[in-house]
């Protein structure tokens, strides 16, 4: 398990969707059934 920062930007690479974390967590974040990959820039 990674924490999820507050302020990251994660990406679905199946639907491309893209979530900014507005709440840390200790938890992984999934869409489609699998984590959402942090992304930079
Ligand atoms: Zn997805």
């Amino acid at each position: 398990m990674s924490p999820v920062a507050v302020g990251a930007r994660l990406k679905c690479e199946k639907c491309e969707t893209e979530v900014i974390v507005v709440k840390g967590t200790d938890g992984d974040v999934s869409c489609c059934g699998q984590p959402l990959a942090a992304r930079e820039g």
